[in-house]
């Protein structure tokens, strides 16, 4: 079985990364395998495709991470278009069946260098950077980040933002630091500390990420959700099972405290496909609750990625773009999920990020206010 490239034959980056990790899992030696993983993560985050960076005599520049077995690969992909070294590694593997799984959980992923030239490619509808006015998900300190609410803010206005929502963790989800109901109040305090050192420039808001239970509910009460700016609801649960869970998310978005569908399936990059639903049913009733669905720009979720996203624009959704930040540094990865709001074709004006404060926050008061049936 080849390997199919993501979306065109364009993003070459994006098939050498899968090489490479395919070329990673067939290693014996956990040395090894840690070797490939890394090169295809450094192939995945470059700015530039590589057909961009060989110099006229073929040469390819130094790039961190990649080592002479890697560069081989690199080589023989440009030269064919595939690589015999790894399917003859793969086939002698005895993970095969697990390797040729994996390869279907890449599907509709894009490299750093993809995002980046279909924000530039003028030949596609759809926000671009300009149009973006702050992120909705993101994680501090305070849960499983590594940012102050300050560093954060001052981030965000670095990126040009008009505001943002920092949402970590609720309580219910031990494994990722969540939140005390305690912690929050300390929490919106120092938010609060923010705004006034903002003085109007830019507005942080209180966000959770609230985790979705086996039965669709949330792992706060109505009353401490009431306590936030905006709820976040996201599975991190029941990731890996066959069964559908068409129920289960339908509770999710019809919870009246719930602003966005966060990373709605929970997939992984070459990992798990994440939950299974009737994804038009999902997306048909959070239009109607005015509910909007994210396109997490994490570069191992992109959830929902543009196939997906094209079908919630025709069900009537509104949409969150946002980044999942743990560090300030990967704000950066709402790019990612512009990039798959322009191939999907959703208007700036379905994206809630896209409009101004005012508009924001009338809908997070009043969700029907953003009904599209
Ligand atoms: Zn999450």
């Amino acid at each position: 079985m080849a390997v199919e490239a993501p979306r065109t034959h364009a993003d070459v980056n994006a098939v050498v990364g899968g090489y490479l990790r395919d070329l990673a899992f067939a290693q014996a030696s956990p040395q090894k395998m840690f070797g490939y993983k890394r090169a295809a993560n450094a192939i995945l985050s470059l700015d530039r495709p590589l057909t961009e960076l060989l110099a006229a005599d073929g040469a390819l520049p130094r790039i961190p991470g990649i080592g002479p077995g890697s560069t081989r690969v690199i080589r023989e992909i440009l030269e064919t278009g595939a690589s015999p070294t790894v399917e003859q590694a793969v086939d002698r593997s005895d993970r095969r069946a697990d390797i040729h799984r994996r390869r279907e959980l890449r599907r509709h992923f894009l490299s750093r260098a993809e995002v980046r030239r279909v924000l530039a490619d003028p030949g596609f509808d759809g926000p671009t950077v300009e149009h973006y006015h702050g992120d909705l998900q993101m994680h501090s300190e305070w849960s499983d980040g590594s940012p102050t609410v300050d560093e954060i803010a001052d981030a965000c206005v670095g990126r040009g933002y008009q505001y943002a929502a920092v949402t970590d963790h609720s309580y219910g989800l031990k494994i990722a630091g969540g939140m005390s109901m305690g912690e929050a109040a300390a929490q919106r305090l120092a938010i609060e500390a923010v705004n006034a050192r903002m003085a109007g420039r830019f507005r942080l808001l209180q966000g959770i990420e609230a985790n979705i239970d086996a039965a669709g509910g949330l792992d706060l009460t109505d009353a401490e959700a009431a306590t936030f700016d905006v709820v976040l609801a996201a599975p991190h649960s029941k990731l890996r099972k066959d069964d559908d869970q068409t129920d289960r998310m339908l509770a999710a978005v019809r919870h009246p405290a719930v602003r966005v569908l966060a990373h709605p399936r929970g997939r992984m990059s070459g990992s798990r496909a994440g939950v299974l639903a009737n994804w038009d049913a999902v997306f048909e009733a959070a239009a109607q609750r005015g509910v909007a669905i994210e396109i997490d720009g994490d570069p191992a979720r992109q959830d929902l990625d543009f196939t997906l996203g094209r079908r919630a624009l025709s069900l009537d959704c509104i949409f969150a773009l946002d980044s999942d930040a743990h560090t300030t540094g990967q704000l950066a990865y709402a790019e990612t999920a512009l990039a798959h709001a322009r191939l999907a074709g959703i208007p700036a004006d379905r994206i809630v990020n896209c409009w101004p404060l005012e508009r924001l926050l009338a809908w997070l008061s009043n969700p029907s206010s953003e009904r599209r049936r």
